[in-house]
Order: structure tokens, then sequence, then C-alpha cells
């Protein structure tokens, strides 16, 4: 049987995916595979039709108890024999399972990593007694604290190797950035391993960043427009996810909250009523979404600024799998991104820290992007996009650009004088004329002290992170990135350039608070 032929039988396409014949080919030659791509993008496959051709069993970590039996079910319809094995079982159903693995009658066997290595059931001994021919490890990025959703149970998986050295080993995941990638790839110790990276560009994803002022207004009024439709309201905390989905039912919606602090028969009600369109909007913590396959989720709605872009991609990417338009709507503040600052301190792990709060760096940049935001979400996956996606809030508006050469004269002058040896707060202190006791009292004699007081601190950032990115400014240094000044920003202090800066956020949220009632 041929590749094509067995994804017809048992899957019933026509076509290959993505880079999925390519991924099956390398895996069926018993070669190690790390494989990203978005979620929806059909990973399951990359793994499931090897199983099916492989003669003995195929191995699937996977992190998610509640879901073993979703896939596997799935598989069993489809004439594939599949199986788990877990807590929720009772002896027998597993001494059963057991049986038919000695006797080579299952394909693929769903496992969470915990169980594969508990002392008590050692069950990776049992394994080395039976053929395996693949080992599949789904969510890859769990192995990695610089990933999204680090599990140390998933620590384990680096004793694989060691287990079945001669076993292929398949890795996906559908969130990595380079450091989580590389990180992947040590921790598992896979061998001479290919990246299989799938384009991240969900085409049909509208992406759109509202400053966080009356967001419940806001969200109403963006409700109004999604009659009907089904979506994920994301929020910081379990108590708000509780009250939201409240407030949105004395409003007349469908709503229903979800967290991991729900007993389960809440949270798999909800869930599922969900699913089956019978609530049509959860609001939720991050703990709702992983492994839920929904198609027609048309919107997903931050009211809380994530804690890095693999999340907010990995979240928004819930929306919009059927291929049709769909909408990711964030609601930024300046307050979150102290608030999450706060979160991202790891004790006693300074490294990890430092990555976390970089993190947040980078998707405070993305939220104050004047910049297309899906060439940034792209280039943040190492992809090439084009500068004008015509598709996000961005791309379709014009912000209002004001006259910002004093703006920039102000703070070029104040990098100047701070001799170029000072990062963005730094400078952003000296502007403003602050108190700050980290000011050195040299620095408060400055002429440039306080001369730029009466623009807000986020509104300088934003200012000061343009300037970087139309190049006037430019940033050396880690961890500590320090401001320096490129020469055209003398053209500009000496007054021969005029710079056009877009108009502040506050501005823009005055603009918001006057629209809503
Ligand atoms: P992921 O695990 O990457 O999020 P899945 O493996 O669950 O994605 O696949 C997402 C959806 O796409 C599923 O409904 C799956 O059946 C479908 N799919 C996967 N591969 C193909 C294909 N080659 N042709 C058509 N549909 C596919
Ligand atoms: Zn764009």
């Amino acid at each position: 049987m041929t590749t094509h032929q067995a994804l017809h039988k048992y899957f019933g396409y026509n076509e290959f995916r993505h880079e999925q014949e390519a991924i099956i080919t390398h895996v069926l030659n018993q070669q190690d595979a790390m494989v990203l791509m978005p979620t929806g993008g059909g990973k399951s496959i990359c793994y499931q039709l090897p199983a099916v051709m492989f003669d003995g069993l195929t191995v699937v970590i996977s992190p998610l108890i509640a879901l073993m039996k979703d896939q596997v079910d799935a598989l069993n319809i489809n004439g594939i024999n599949a199986a788990f094995l877990n807590s929720s079982q009772n002896d027998n159903e597993q001494r059963e399972i057991v049986k038919q693995l000695k006797a080579n009658q299952i394909k693929l066997l769903y496992l969470a990593p915990e169980r594969l290595f508990s002392s008590e059931s050692r069950l990776i001994d049992f394994l080395k007694t039976l053929k395996v021919s693949l080992i599949a490890i789904d969510e890859a990025h769990c192995i990695s604290h610089w990933g999204h959703d680090f599990r140390p149970e998933y620590l384990m998986l680096a004793g694989l190797k060691i287990s079945f050295p001669n076993i292929p080993v398949i890795a996906l995941t559908a969130t990595a950035d380079k450091i989580t990638r590389k990180d992947i790839l040590d921790k598992l110790k896979l061998n001479n391993p290919r990246e299989f990276v799938s384009s991240f560009d969900r085409k049909n994803i509208n992406y759109r960043i509202s400053p966080k002022k009356n967001s419940f207004n806001q969200l109403l009024t963006f409700l109004d427009e999604h009659k009907d439709d089904s979506g994920i309201i994301y929020c910081l905390s379990r108590q708000s996810t509780e009250n939201l989905a409240s407030e949105l039912r004395s409003q007349g919606y469908s709503a229903e909250a979800y967290h991991a602090g729900l007993d389960k028969a809440t949270k798999d009600k909800n869930q599922e009523a969900f699913l089956r369109d019978e609530v049509k909007i959860i609001v939720a913590t991050i703990a709702f979404g992983m492994g839920i396959n929904k198609s027609n989720v048309r919107f997903v709605v931050h009211m809380d600024m994530p804690k890095n872009i693999e999340g907010y991609y990995q979240e928004t990417g819930r929306a919009g799998r059927d291929g049709l338009p769909s909408k990711a709507l964030l609601f930024f503040s300046y307050g979150d991104f102290e608030k999450l600052k706060g979160f991202a301190k790891v004790e006693g792990n300074e490294e990890q820290s430092k990555i976390m709060l970089k993190k947040l760096d980078d998707i405070v940049t993305f939220c104050q992007l004047q910049t297309c935001r899906r060439q940034f979400l792209l280039r943040y996956f190492d992809e090439q996009a084009p500068d004008n996606c015509g598709q996000c809030d961005v791309c379709l508006s014009e912000y209002e650009k004001i006259d910002g050469t004093i703006i920039a004269q102000k703070a070029f002058s104040a990098i100047a004088r701070l001799g170029e040896s000072f990062g963005m707060g730094y400078v952003i202190d000296l502007l403003r004329g602050s108190k700050n006791e980290k000011l050195r009292d040299q620095h408060k004699q400055l002429k440039t002290y306080g001369i730029g007081a009466d623009i807000s601190k986020a509104d300088w950032q934003q200012y000061i992170r343009e300037l970087i990115a139309r190049g006037y400014i430019r940033t050396e240094g880690d961890p500590y990135p320090v401001l320096k000044l490129n020469p055209i920003a003398t053209d500009v202090l000496k007054g021969f350039q005029r710079v056009q800066l877009t108009q502040s956020q506050t501005l823009q949220q005055e603009q918001v608070a006057e629209v809503m009632p």
C-alpha cells in the first residue's frame, strides 16, 4: 500500500496537506523528526499514517488524558486499532489492553508521559518486550521551560532514547520559537533530526488590538457583529471568567465559564456544550483549548494581555480552523504588562525569568506595533512575510500621524546626554523628570531632565519603540539593551529633518472612549 492509498483508505482524504507527505516518508525511513505545524494543520496524520504502515506498535505520548479517549475513538471508527492506558481505566480494562498489546493487535497506544516511567507500572520495561516501530511525542513544547506550557513530567521523556535507541521518534508541536525548538531537540536527544516547519500563516484570521479601556462595552459592540457565532474569550483570572460569563448571560448571550478551578463535571459539561454548539461563547482561562478540535470558532478575544506571543498565537489559532474568516481581538493595557512582569519572575531561576521577561517584552511590542501584525507574528516564527497583509487592524486602518519632530528631538537629546549608555526605562524616567531614586543625582541636573513630563510613560514607550522601528534609534546589548542614536537622529536634532510619528496610545484611547456610550 502506498502512503496515498493509506491516506484515502484510513482517513478518507485525497491529498496531503502542507508537508505531511514529506514528513511521513521521512518517518517511514525510520528517521527522527521534529514537526512544527500550526494548530489545525494536520499533525496527527504525520504519525497515525506511519503507524498503520509499520508492522509494530506506535506509542503516542500526549499530555492530556481527557483527550486520549476522543482520539482513540476517532481512530477506531476509521478501522485502526488504537488504545490508551491511563488512570481513568479499571484493572480489568487495563489488563485487556496489555493482552492485546502482547498479541500485537494494537497499532497505536496513547500514554501520558508520567505513566511511561512511573515506578509502580514501569510500563517502559513492558514496552521494551514488544515490537515498537515509532514513538510520537505530541505537544512536544511541554518539555521546555521556554515553551508556554511546561510540564515537568515531560522531562522524563529524555530517557526515551536510552530505552529505545533505534526507534524513530517524531516530536510535534504547534508552538515553538527558536529557543524552545532547540531546547526540545536537546532534551529529547533526537538523532540527527530533520525539522519540518510549515507556514504558520493563518490567512483567514484577522488580528486586532484595541486599548483596554471600556473593554466590556467594546466587547459588547464586537459581539453584536457576531450574533450566533461561536467564540472563545480568554481572561487572566479564574474569577473574571465567571464574572464575565455571567455578565454576558445577563446581556442575553449564551456563555459559560471554564477554568482549572471548576470541578470536573462542570468543566466537561461546559466544554461539551460548546463543542456541540449548545453554548456559543466560552469564557476561559488558558486552561481551556489545548487539543480542542472545533472547526467553526469565529472569534477569539483576549480580555487581558497574554504572557507571550506563542500562547497568543496558539490561542488565536483556535479560530477559523474551517478556513472561514475569523477574528482575533486583544485588549491591551500597559497595566497588564506591569502585572505580568510580576508573574514572570521565577524565584531562584534568573535565566528563566530573563527569558519570560523578554517574551513579555515581545508581546508588548506586538501590541504597540504600527506595522503589519501578521508580518510580526510570522517573523517571530522565522517566516518571511510581506509588509502589508491587508487583513490586520494596522493594514486596514490608517493610524493618524502627527508631527513628532519635537518629541523625537527630546528623546534624542536625552539619549545623547546620557552618553548613549542607558536603557529605555531610564531615558523615559529622565525625560519625565522622575523622582525615582534609581535616577542618578548628576542626571537630575541635566537640561533634559523633565522636558518630557507632559507625555505619559506608556506614550513615551510607544514613541521610542516607533523611533527604533523607524531606524532613528538602535538598541545594543543583551539582556539590558541601551539606546544608541543612528546618524539620521543627528539630522533631526539639528533641525534638518522632520519626523512623523503615530498618534499616541492615549490619544487613540480618548477617541475610543468618545465613541463608547
Ligand atoms: P493538529 O493536531 O495539527 O491541530 P489535526 O491533526 O487534528 O491537527 O488535524 C486538523 C484537521 O484537519 C482534522 O479535522 C483532520 O482530520 C484534518 N486533516 C488533516 N490532514 C488532512 C488532509 N490531508 N486533508 C484533509 N483534511 C485533513
Ligand atoms: Zn497586516
